[in-house]
């Protein structure tokens, strides 16, 4: 049975809850245990499926299936444990499910109340799995206090109180405030922050502390006193110059220390931290810098393409180099000239994403990528986008565009679909069905998926593999009627479905490296395994910077 540790936060959000989690759970393995990570988010949405990237960032797939919290992302790139769709739970779903019971029946008689057939449902989902691990750590989002948030605090009292003792501990994450004025940290906000969640039964075991300043003994000691925490387990979080410094920069601190006491193991098996050596060498000390456009929509929210940013850095790690992003809004050339908002590039990304607003923009995008023998990564709408420009331009069907952007087909239609609405697929030998009509959360095409890649291909040389799984989230696909018009003109479809139905991947022959791809490859990528589209992807970007 795992041994739990459950991660709460204070005094304000965005504190890197989710990053200290994950380093964590990456130095735990460093010692030899295996690990798996959980999040918890009080919201009442389903899953954050159908949240705005703006609101919440991006959407992380598992191969599952399971539309989660980004903060999952940030737990597979540390500890490359793949997570699953019981991996993720929101208010809503936990809500949604206790519903489900009560119209069932299943508890036929009872009043249903938050305590116990809300926090029982909360325990339930925290035992999953839990024979296959040393440690499982659990994160609350949000941060103590919070009203929606309150039955996740009960439950994780409630479960804790439930093991046999030294099972299960808590780790606390605040801020200390620097006081310019009185030149001063200030551990005060800290205390009332554990006040309050001893006021609902939780004691924490380690208090992680985010600074900007050196944490001074003596507050540290003042820390340790007035939160009843020992003064060892008092981490400090400095601000770092790169997250994946984390498991390094928290083991120097004593984190891993401190929770290995915390659960009394001794002696504490001996930390092997090469791997983290190794990519913080490979992210401090570049040979050089390529600049790489991505050109999208939601580019004001850098964390909405989160997992995308994070396998580019990765691509640059595999080839010593730091990888510049600029983004680029599309929408400021839906109409008119492409070129002076993309010339200068290394390479170009155009990634996934919902809508019409900023496609024109996107076309001339991989436009410009082609003409102009630059390196192009198409990822999902970016890889559709792709299709239709050379629909449109080479392929001569003015009128190319995509069924998402209007449902209407043949006359009057304003595009020829050459990317239509699926209506009908397999998985795992299952016939799936959807139609435009249907509930918009959680019916896309979702989780991982086997693509067959052409002998000779670019893409079979780059994965250096015939067969690959990707992840998936998307409505729409290119149709494979259209195949042999465009590989006529050289767009080929290099990787498709066992079935021969989904082209997965197309690329350019003659040009130095163009390659669209339905699935999201970024979702699979770790600093210390860096995924080989995006790392060959870079060495393309680097060949062009003519760094090599
Ligand atoms: N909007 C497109 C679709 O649903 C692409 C989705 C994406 O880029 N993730 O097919």
């Amino acid at each position: 049975m795992a041994r739990y540790i459950f991660i709460t936060g204070g005094v304000v959000s965005s504190l890197g809850k989710g990053l200290a989690s994950a380093a964590l759970g990456a130095l735990l393995q460093a010692r030899g245990f295996s690990v798996r990570l959980r999040k918890l988010d009080p919201y009442l949405n389903v899953d954050p499926g159908t949240m705005s990237p703006f609101e919440h960032g991006e959407v992380f797939v598992t191969d599952d299936g399971a539309e989660t919290d980004l903060d999952l992302g940030h737990y597979e790139r540390f500890t490359g444990v793949a997570a699953r769709s019981t991996d993720s739970v929101s208010s809503g779903r936990i809500y949604s499910s206790v519903l489900e019971k009560e119209r069932r029946g299943d508890y036929l008689g009872k009043t249903i109340q938050v305590i116990p057939h809300v926090t029982n449902e909360i325990k339930d989902f925290l035992t999953v799995g839990a024979d296959e691990v040393d440690f499982m750590l659990c994160e609350i989002g949000g941060t103590v206090g919070d009203i929606e948030g309150l039955p996740f605090f009960e439950a994780i009292r409630q479960f804790a109180q439930e093991r046999p003792r030294g099972q299960c501990i808590f780790m606390h994450l605040t801020l200390l405030p620097w006081i310019a004025a009185s030149g001063e940290l200030k551990t005060k906000p800290t205390q009332h922050s554990v006040k309050e969640l001893r006021s609902i039964g939780i004691a924490p075991d380690v208090l992680v502390c985010r600074s900007e300043r050196t944490i001074p003994e003596k507050e540290r000691a003042k820390l340790a006193l007035f939160c009843n925490v020992r003064p060892d387990s008092v981490i400090a979080a400095y601000d770092l110059k790169s997250i994946y410094e984390a498991p390094l920069a928290y083991h120097r601190e004593g984190l891993d220390q401190a929770v290995l006491d915390a659960f009394g193991i001794h002696p504490a098996p001996k930390p092997n931290l090469a791997r983290w050596e190794d990519v913080a060498d490979r992210v401090f000390n570049p040979e050089g810098e390529v600049r790489i456009g991505i050109v999208g929509k939601y580019t004001q929210l850098e964390d909405a393409y989160k997992s995308i940013a994070e396998a580019l850095t990765h691509g640059g790690m595999a080839n010593r180099v730091k990888v510049k992003i600029d983004w680029v809004d599309s929408e400021q050339f839906d109409e008119g000239d492409a070129a002076p908002y993309l010339e200068g590039f290394d390479a170009i990304l155009v990634p996934g994403g919902f809508g019409e607003r900023g496609t024109e923009g996107k076309i001339k995008a991989a436009e410009f990528a082609r003409t102009r023998g630059v390196p192009y990564l198409g990822i999902c709408l970016g890889m559709q986008m792709a299709v239709v420009e050379a629909a449109r331009n080479l392929a001569g069907m003015e009128s190319a565009g995509s069924q998402e952007f209007d449902h209407e087909s043949g006359e009057g239609a304003r595009f020829v679909p050459v990317i239509y609405h699926l209506k009908e697929w397999i998985k795992d030998n299952e016939k799936i069905a959807r139609d435009v009509l249907d509930d918009k959360g959680g019916t896309m095409r979702l989780g991982a998926y086997t693509a067959l890649l052409k002998d000779g291909s670019k893409a079979a040389d780059v994965y250096g593999a015939h067969r690959i799984e990707e992840r998936h989230r998307h409505r729409y696909e290119v149709d494979m009627k259209y195949r042999e018009k465009l590989e006529d003109v050289g767009l080929h479809f290099s990787g498709i479905s066992p079935d021969g139905q989904l082209p997965e991947i197309v690329e350019y022959k003659d040009h130095p490296w163009f390659i669209g791809v339905q699935f999201h490859p970024e979702l699979k990528s770790k600093p210390f395994a860096p995924h080989p589209l995006f790392a060959d992807f870079v060495r393309a970007a680097k060949e062009n910077s003519r760094l090599v």
